[in-house]
């Protein structure tokens, strides 16, 4: 562009410079070096005059330019940090604005595909939890139709099997639709100034025939019998309900199972405690994945449907907090999660 400017001043300059001495040569008292002196000024005159016009005209255009892609990145990426260009150059302007563009619609594809390939895989997951149970179910049904059904014991002890296969489809679709109503923002979590120490103790109470029957020993340990957070009540009866279920299933028969806290200013930790099995080290970061197992068959064995951490991990962040984890394996694990103390609490305490 700049150089088709120049090439147009130069050729309309020419133009004016041969009109201006034809002009002046019809001038008797005009002499021949008069009329080259004139034919250049005029020459160079109307060069610049013509080039700084045709510059101001093409950098008027290329500005309109900028200004409109400028309005087009903020009305389609108004949420990503803009980098204002600095420099005057308006072609530099656009060559920075097509580079900034370029970039963040590039940022947009990689996330698309990252999605993509994390939905492919959620599916292809959530199909073989599902197939699980629904094949179990349908190899016992089937069964009894083949004539187990004429064996009463044969028949209890099938249809008792199905029924199990089938609560344990139950409980992974209930787990699979609150995950996905938590992560879609569906359940909108309801903060309140809740005691903690109490909802412990009705999940140990739920929980309690649980371990009865491996023989566990279910603790709730306060020096306090008042433990104040802000909270949504329900959510974290569930995170807590999730964690002492875990540690009762991941925990041979005899063990304990201790709910702790940790009263700070300003924060209440919870601890929930088991004397199991424990967790490798290299599987610590992965756990609160969804379907991620340690042992794929006996985790499964023990009934899971493998989502019980990662409802875990989404309550916890949408209460602006999270899960941590230490454990050894053959010793145990510990599982905690920080909550914010309740203002009321300290009086409370006082009370108590
Ligand atoms: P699951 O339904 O399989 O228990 P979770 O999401 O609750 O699924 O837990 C994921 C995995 O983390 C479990 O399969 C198990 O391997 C491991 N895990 C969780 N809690 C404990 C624990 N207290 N002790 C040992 N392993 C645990």
């Amino acid at each position: 562009m700049v150089y088709s400017a120049r090439a147009l001043a130069l050729l309309l300059a020419s133009s004016v410079a041969v009109v201006t001495s034809l002009f002046l040569s019809l001038v008797e008292s005009v002499n021949r070096d008069a009329l080259l002196v004139a034919a250049a000024i005029s020459f160079s005159a109307s060069y610049l005059l013509i080039f700084v016009v045709l510059e101001f005209l093409v950098f008027r255009e290329v500005n309109k330019i900028h200004k409109i892609m400028e309005k087009l990145r903020k009305k389609e990426l108004s949420n990503i940090a803009k980098q204002k260009s600095g420099a005057l150059n308006p072609f530099q302007k656009i060559n920075e604005e097509i580079h900034n563009f370029a970039t963040l619609k590039q940022k947009e594809i990689d996330e698309l595909k990252k999605l993509e390939a994390f939905r492919k895989e959620f599916i292809a997951d959530v199909s073989h939890e599902l197939k699980t149970p629904i094949f179990a179910a349908q190899g016992f049904v089937h069964t009894l139709l083949d004539g187990a059904v004429n064996d009463k014991n044969v028949r209890t002890k099938f249809l008792k099997k199905a029924a199990k296969s089938l609560d344990g489809l139950d409980i992974l679709v209930q787990d699979l639709l609150t995950l996905s109503q938590i992560e879609t923002g569906d359940i909108k979590m309801k903060f309140e100034h809740i005691d903690l120490f109490k909802l412990c103790a009705e999940v140990v109470e739920q929980l309690e025939e649980k371990a009865e029957k491996k023989d566990i020993k279910l603790h709730l340990l306060a020096d306090r019998n008042k433990v104040h957070v802000f909270a949504d009540w329900q959510r974290i009866s569930q995170v807590v309900t999730n964690l002492v279920s875990n540690a009762i299933n991941y925990t041979p028969d005899g063990g304990e199972v201790t709910i702790t806290f940790e009263v700070s200013k300003k924060h209440v930790t919870t601890f929930v405690s088991d004397t199991g099995e424990g967790i490798p080290s290299q599987h610590l970061t992965r756990i609160f994945e969804r379907f991620y197992r340690v042992d794929k068959s006996r985790s499964r064995e023990k009934g899971g449907t493998g989502l019980g951490l990662a409802i875990v991990k989404h309550i916890l962040e949408g209460h602006n907090s999270k899960a941590e984890v230490q454990s050894e394996v053959a010793k145990g694990s510990v599982f905690s999660f920080k909550l914010p103390r309740s203002r009321n609490d300290a009086a409370d305490s006082d009370e108590a």
